[in-house]
C-alpha cells in the first residue's frame, strides 16, 4: 500500500503562502499582475485559462485576459507581448499553448521578457535552469519537486527515471532531479528495454501522455511513483500515465490523477508570478 501524495492539499498550502506574501507586497504598494493570452477557442486551453484567472483572484493578484481570435497574426500577437513587456503593473506574461498552426510558437516564447516569463519557457530561463541559477522553474516539474519535498522524499543518490523528454516536462524534470543529486535517466519513445530501466528506479516520473502506460511490472517494489499524465481512459474518465490500481500496491508513495501533479502546476505559476513581482520591484 502506497502513501498517496495529495496535490490538492500541497497546492492549497502553496497558494496560501503566496496569498500571505502577496498581502505583504501590497502593503509595500506592489500588487502582482499576470497577463494571460489565449489565441483561438481550444476548449482545454479555455479551461486552463479560467483556472489561472481564478487562482490569481484567490491569492490577490490582478489578472488580465487577452482572448484573441484564431486568425490573429504573428505581428499582432508580438505587438501585444511587446506592450505587456513594457508595463510596470504586469509582472508575468503567459501565452497559453498550443497556438493555432499559423503562429510561430518559438518566436512568441522568445518575445516574452525573460523576467516576465513565468512559465520559464524562454531559452534564457531554460539555460539558467541548466546551470542551476534561475528565477523561475517550469511550473509542472517544480510542482512535482514540491510534492516530493512535502512528502519528505530526497532524490539524493537515488536512481531517478523520467519517462518523457518534452521541453516543458521531461527535460526540466530530469534537470531538477539532477540538481537535487539524483542519478537521472531519461527515457523516451526510442528507448530500448524501457521496462528494465523503469523497474530499477527508486523514483519514477511518468510524463508520457498515454493512459495507464506504466504497469506494475515496470515498477520496483517500494518505488516513489509521480504521475504527470492527464489522459482519458477508454470510458472517458480522467486518468494518468500510471495504471494506478496496478501500481499503487507496489509503490511506497504515489500521486493520483486527478488530484496529484495537476493542481500543483497552477500553484507554482502563482509562486513564479509573485517572484517576478518581487524581482521587478527590487524586493
Ligand atoms: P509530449 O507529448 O510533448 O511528450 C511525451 C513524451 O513521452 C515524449 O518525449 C516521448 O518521447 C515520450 N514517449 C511517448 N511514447 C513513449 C513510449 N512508448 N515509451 C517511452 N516514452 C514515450 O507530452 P508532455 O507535454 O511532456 O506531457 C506529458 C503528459 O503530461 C501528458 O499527458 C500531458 O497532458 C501531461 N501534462 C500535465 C501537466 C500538469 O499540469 N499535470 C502539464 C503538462 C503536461
Amino acid at each position: 500500500m502506497a502513501a498517496i501524495i495529495s496535490g490538492k492539499e500541497v497546492s492549497a498550502k502553496v497558494r496560501e503562502q503566496v496569498r500571505e506574501e502577496c498581502e505583504s507586497l501590497k502593503a509595500k504598494g506592489v500588487t502582482p499582475g499576470l497577463a494571460v493570452i489565449i489565441v483561438g477557442d481550444d476548449p482545454a486551453s479555455r479551461v486552463y485559462v479560467n483556472n489561472k484567472k481564478k487562482a490569481c483572484a484567490e491569492v490577490g493578484f490582478v489578472s488580465e485576459e487577452y482572448a484573441l481570435p484564431a486568425e490573429t497574426t504573428q505581428e499582432e500577437l508580438l505587438k501585444l507581448i511587446e506592450e505587456l513587456n513594457g508595463r510596470a503593473d504586469i509582472n508575468g506574461i503567459l501565452c497559453q499553448l498550443p497556438l493555432p498552426r499559423h503562429l510561430d510558437e518559438k518566436a512568441v516564447i522568445n518575445a516574452i521578457s525573460p523576467l516576465k516569463d513565468v512559465d520559464a519557457f524562454h531559452p534564457s530561463n531554460v539555460g539558467r535552469i541548466m546551470i542551476g541559477d534561475y528565477h523561475f522553474l517550469p511550473c509542472t516539474p517544480a510542482g512535482v519537486m514540491e510534492l516530493m519535498h512535502h512528502a519528505g522524499i530526497d532524490a539524493a543518490g537515488k536512481s531517478c527515471v523520467v519517462i518523457g523528454r518534452s521541453n516543458i516536462v521531461g527535460k526540466p524534470m530530469a534537470m531538477l532531479l539532477l540538481h537535487e543529486n539524483g542519478t537521472v535517466t531519461i527515457c523516451h519513445s526510442r528507448t530500448k528495454n524501457l521496462k528494465e530501466i523503469c523497474s530499477n528506479a527508486d523514483i519514477l516520473v511518468a510524463a508520457v501522455g498515454k493512459a495507464k502506460f506504466v504497469k506494475a511490472d515496470m515498477v520496483k517494489e517500494g518505488a516513489v511513483v509521480l504521475d504527470v499524465g492527464i489522459n482519458r481512459d477508454e470510458n472517458g474518465k480522467l486518468c494518468g500515465d500510471v495504471d494506478f490500481d496496478e501500481v499503487e500496491p507496489k509503490a511506497s508513495y504515489i500521486t493520483p490523477v486527478p488530484g496529484g501533479v495537476g493542481p500543483m502546476t497552477i500553484a507554482m505559476l502563482m509562486k513564479n508570478t509573485l517572484m517576478a513581482a518581487k524581482i521587478q520591484n527590487g524586493l
